[in-house]
């Protein structure tokens, strides 16, 4: 490895020894840096590396609120302000009990790279908060969203930092976020993105990641002689990302037979069928254990690794680290062709070594699953215009931005790396316009 680059990563392990995602994101991504750093040592002596490792803003705050019982609560809300060298910050608020700073700031990192990737003029930012939406009613999700925002408004804005969805942030949460800081604001500048339609939102931003994904896969597959059609596909979660990859590859002639959620998986060797999981999970807010009784088909399986059913494609979409080294091994095992990440980092470290040392073809994150930002970037456009654009024009964008992705890293990795190496494909790519920008900038 670079020396530069090995000694910004052991600085940030000492100090930063607590936050192992973050870690593991930047380990994941300066371990492909080396030869970009070989190659322009300039970078080196304008500090580029540890700069750019470091946010530009963290801010944490409580938040407090009451429940129905009329009992208050606090919980830790963050947003994490990670560059805005080539955009405003731009990025998602995840709720779930899991969330603290590094988890965040991991977050925020690859959102920089992939928000590059993207060609869209956005920086990089990641929010959220330890609040579990699960088991709340309407009332209290929208007590603490105001409260949140109560604080939050004061470094957010149109052109400064523009908040999205993640875990646990869906249309009802961002309403209630949007409304409060329009309130607070007395501005309609369309500071969020993933707004419903009737108030700024944009037609194919509730598709765009899962779709996003497909499309890339489906460039992926072609440039290496696959074809989508026909392949049985593998889907971990069953939330945004998870339904709507699931709906393409569906379009798009595979068959899906598997979907989880976090307490166990199904499979339907005849077919999910896609319309009882939105009914149980976007409608009911359920758990996938009822599928079978929705579907008439299909069985669950509590617990497990839903890594165990055989598959030619595997799309995690669920959560980070989701995908560990004995979930590759059994995948491989069973023939998987290729793997793409509609979650962000689903795949640890050693399990992406490993499928991509047995040859299947791997997309990371960064760049598979960039179609949800993609869209929020067209929203963002939409709203400065004052227009709205119909669906088939934004999904018609999405796919081409997808595919100039795809053909971005696929070049990138050729140049720098191997053919098929994907990973440091999309890490150079998305890093080399976020450091050209910092050295026009000066040392900010
Ligand atoms: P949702 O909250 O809509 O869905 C998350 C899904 O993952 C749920 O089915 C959830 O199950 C499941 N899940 C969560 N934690 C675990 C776990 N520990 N083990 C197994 N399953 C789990 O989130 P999204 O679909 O929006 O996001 C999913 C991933 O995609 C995240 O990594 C996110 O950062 C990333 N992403 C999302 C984008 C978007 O546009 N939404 C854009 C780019 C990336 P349960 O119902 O039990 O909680």
């Amino acid at each position: 490895m670079n020396a530069y680059v090995q000694r910004v990563l052991d600085e940030l392990n000492q100090r930063y020894a607590h936050e192992k995602e973050f870690l593991q994101a930047a380990q994941e991504m300066l371990g492909t840096l080396s030869s970009v750093f070989d190659q322009h040592p300039e970078y080196e002596q304008a500090g580029l590396l540890e700069r750019f490792v470091e946010p530009e803003r963290v801010i944490l705050f409580r938040v407090p609120w009451v429940d129905d019982a009329g009992r208050p609560q606090v919980n830790r809300a963050y947003r994490v302000q990670f560059s805005s060298a080539i955009g405003p910050y731009k990025g998602g608020m995840r709720f779930h009990p899991s969330v603290n700073l590094g988890i965040l700031k991991f977050l925020a990192l690859e959102q920089t790279l992939k928000n590059s990737l993207t060609g869209l003029p956005i920086g990089g930012g990641k929010g959220g908060s330890d609040f579990n939406p699960r088991g709340k009613s309407d009332q209290e999700v929208m007590r603490f969203c105001q409260s949140l925002m109560n604080e939050l408004y004061r470094h957010i804005g149109a052109d400064v930092d523009i908040p999205a969805g993640d875990i646990g942030v869906g249309a009802r949460e961002v309403g209630y976020m949007y409304g409060q800081y329009k309130r607070l604001k007395g501005e309609y500048t369309g500071t969020f993105t993933g707004k419903g339609l009737t108030y700024g939102g944009s037609k194919g931003r509730t598709q765009a990641t899962g779709y996003g994904l497909l499309y890339l896969v489906d460039a992926m597959l072609k440039a290496n002689d696959l074809k989508l059609e026909g392949m049985g596909v593998v889907v971990s979660g069953s939330g945004n990302v998870a339904i709507y990859a699931a709906e393409k590859a569906m379009q798009l002639g595979a068959k899906v037979i598997a979907m989880s959620d976090s307490d166990g998986f199904v499979v339907d060797e005849n077919g999910i069928n896609l319309d009882a999981v939105k009914q149980i999970k976007l409608v009911e807010r359920g758990r996938i254990a009822s599928y079978p009784e929705y579907a008439k088909s299909g069985k669950y399986t509590a617990g497990g690794s839903i890594w165990s059913v055989p598959c030619q494609l595997a799309l995690p979409c669920a959560t980070q680290n989701e995908l560990t080294l004995e979930d590759a091994k059994m995948l491989v095992q069973n023939g998987v062709k290729a793997v793409a990440e509609g979650a962000n980092m689903p795949t640890t470290l050693e399990a992406t070594h490993f499928f991509q040392e047995n040859g299947v073809l791997f997309a990371s994150g960064k760049a598979a699953n960039a179609g949800g930002v993609s869209v929020s970037a067209l929203e963002m456009s939409q709203n400065s215009q004052r227009l709205s654009w119909d669906f088939d024009e934004v999904d018609q964008r999405l796919k081409t931005i997808m595919e100039d992705i795809f053909a971005n890293i696929a070049q990138t990795a050729a140049k720098y790396a191997t053919p098929t190496d994907y990973v440091t494909g999309a890490n150079i790519a998305g890093f080399l316009k976020v450091a050209e920008a910092m050295m026009a900038q000066g040392v900010v």
